[in-house]
């Protein structure tokens, strides 16, 4: 099975799926070509492709701001660490979030992946003002 990086593109604000097996030395976002940086996070597989572009498109198209994906995460994080059932945490980020209940079977795929998903692809975009991050961590 191949793993994949989760990179983001500021040009375009979206988020992609990169092979680690590539190695590029510059990573390209896949929608624009633009320079991307790899966001912190977990390594994805074959089977999170669908799931993980569903989720994005999705906050692509709430065109969220930086303050406002910082609020969600924080949301997100509390939740999670109070141990709250997967269940309720989709519940209530959809609240937060309306754009999400259109990719409610996205996030609620293998719990909590689609949860640690949506903390990645948020988390990406609190970072649109500060320094890009260096591929060669990814190695
Ligand atoms: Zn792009």
């Amino acid at each position: 099975m191949s793993a994949y990086l989760p990179v983001y593109c500021s040009s375009c604000a979206h988020a992609s799926l990169t092979p680690i097996s590539e190695q590029k030395s510059e990573l390209r976002c896949s929608f624009c070509e633009a320079t991307a940086r790899v966001i912190p996070g977990p390594v994805y597989g074959d089977g999170d492709w669908l799931a993980f572009a569903e989720i994005d498109k999705a906050l692509a198209e709430a065109d969220l701001t930086g303050t406002q994906a910082g609020e969600l995460v924080d949301v997100l994080q509390v939740l999670l660490d109070r141990g709250e059932l997967p269940q309720v945490v989709v519940q209530t980020m959809i609240e937060r979030l309306p754009a999400l209940a259109n990719v409610r079977p996205a996030l609620v795929n293998r719990l909590p992946r689609g949860l640690r998903m949506l903390a990645t692809l948020l988390s990406a975009r609190t970072r649109d003002a500060s320094g890009h991050l260096l591929a060669s961590h990814m190695s």
